[in-house]
């Protein structure tokens, strides 16, 4: 193995009582720690049950021990994986007694790092350990999966190995122009414009990346009184909002998540709209917050009770490029009585809310393109777009020029950018500031 770490430890499970906890162990001397701290002579390649002795041979508890042999383990290192029961005093006794026998406590993601910087992983698929393990809903989950299996490395590495090969050409030509013939322009020209599109096609499912990663906001907008508070308990199917026939109760904006058809839907509750120059202080405040709500949702519910006129026509102006659902409120009290294409609900009787989210899930898969297998984060979707820069510089560069070393540094800033994606040239403080995301213990 290429590097030479300390040894680490870290629970793997939640510091909470539970049935079992899971304290791991990785590095050269993980082996050698848990020989010392064991009952009985440990069985490389066999599940070990028996008990963790103290310095003093007292039984700290009976567990089951799993030893993985370097480079076939989570980290690429010797690792040692303890199955104690779910006590945290329990856990933290054995941990201790890791520690004294020379491991030190591992910092957040460390474990994950150590395998990428053992390259049993590359950097997308380190990254997708922590969405899987953070995923809301089945379909990021299932993405991040696909890219923990090398998804997106393999996608990156096949637009990257075509400007390798014709990076190297270049820089040939341009060190031994007496033995390689240059690169011709138009070669140059038509590579850099496939792997643009390349790239644009991975660019152009970003958006759908990130609302299958982090959800579509939708908020809630109609003057006070409307019904906003209880229809968002109806979405919710619970009451998270406070409900009175008070106007202008709800004077901050509220927020939560719904899983809708495996997707998540972020819902915004806002303060009512009415008349600014009414309106006290505090109530501007929240019609501040509305305008805002609309400026950053996806899906913007207008609705209104008796007449469709409630609605602002300035605010239905703010939403026009959005995503918008008329929805007449109330139904079990004031019929509906207009041609509007709008959805009739009652959050009292539950009549309508059925249609409105069958409605919300149409929206959604119109805007979220499902053919994509994998998934990328904002600091995937920058490099990319990085590389898609330079390789515009080159293709301007030597529509210009045949000096082979004016765009040769962009087409190697082009490959730099995509390596920063798979993580080959990555600085510790970049590599830093991505584990850092991670939970203890992995
Ligand atoms: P908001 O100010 O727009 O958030 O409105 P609320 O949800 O707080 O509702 C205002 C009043 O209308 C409350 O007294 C609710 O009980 C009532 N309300 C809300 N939805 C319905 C409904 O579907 N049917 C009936 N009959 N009353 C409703």
């Amino acid at each position: 193995m290429e590097n030479n770490f300390d040894t680490i430890c870290a629970t793997l499970t939640p510091q909470a009582l539970s049935a079992v906890g899971i304290i791991r162990i990785s590095g050269d001397k993980a082996i050698e720690i848990a020989k010392k701290i064991f009952s009985k002579d440990i069985e490389i390649k066999k599940i070990n049950y028996g008990f963790v002795l103290d310095d003093n041979n007292n039984k700290l508890d009976e567990v089951i021990l799993l030893p993985f042999i370097a480079p076939h383990s989570y980290t690429g290192e010797d690792v040692v994986e303890i199955q104690t029961h779910g006590n945290p005093s329990i856990i933290n006794s054995i941990l201790e007694l890791i520690l004294s026998k020379g491991a030190r406590i591992a910092q957040r993601g460390e474990f994950t790092k150590r395998a990428f910087l053992n390259h049993r992983i590359d950097l997308s698929q380190a990254e997708a350990v922590l969405d899987v393990i953070q995923a809301k809903s089945t379909k990021s989950a299932q993405n991040a999966l696909n890219n923990l299996g090398g998804y997106l490395k393999e996608k990156i590495n096949l637009i990257k190995n075509d400007l390798v090969e014709i990076y190297s050409k270049v820089i040939a030509s341009i060190d031994f122009p007496e033995d390689v013939a240059e690169v011709d322009n138009k070669a140059i020209v038509s590579i850099c414009s496939d792997k643009i599109q390349e790239i644009n096609e991975i660019l152009k499912n970003a958006k759908s990346h990130d609302f299958i990663r982090d959800g579509l906001s939708a908020c809630l907008i109609g003057v006070p009184n409307v019904g906003k508070s209880s229809l968002f308990n109806s979405l919710l199917n619970y009451s998270r909002a406070i409900v009175t026939d008070i106007a202008g109760t709800t004077r901050d904006t509220i927020k939560e998540s719904v899983n809708l058809d495996g997707y998540i839907i972020n819902f915004v509750d806002t303060a009512g709209i009415r008349d600014k120059n009414k309106a006290d202080l505090v109530e501007q405040i929240g019609i501040d917050n509305s305008i805002e709500a609309i400026k950053q949702s996806d899906i913007i519910l207008f609705l209104y009770e008796n007449d469709f006129s409630e609605i602002n026509q300035e605010l239905i102006d703010l939403a026009k490029n959005k995503q918008v659902i008329y929805i007449k409120t109330k139904a079990d009290i004031t019929p509906k009585n207009d041609n509007i294409d709008s959805i009739e609900i009652s959050s009292k009787s539950g009549f309508g809310i059925d249609k409105l989210k069958d409605k919300i899930s149409s929206i959604i898969k119109n805007l979220v393109i499902e053919d994509t297998n994998y998934t990328t984060n904002k600091r995937q979707q920058t490099c990319l777009l990085r590389a898609k820069e330079s390789l515009e510089n080159v293709i301007l560069t030597s529509k210009e020029t045949d000096l082979a070393d004016l765009y040769a540094m962009d087409l190697k800033g082009a490959i730099l950018s995509l390596d920063e994606i798979t993580g080959e040239v990555l600085t510790d403080s970049i590599l830093d500031n991505i584990f850092s995301n991670f939970c203890i213990g992995k």
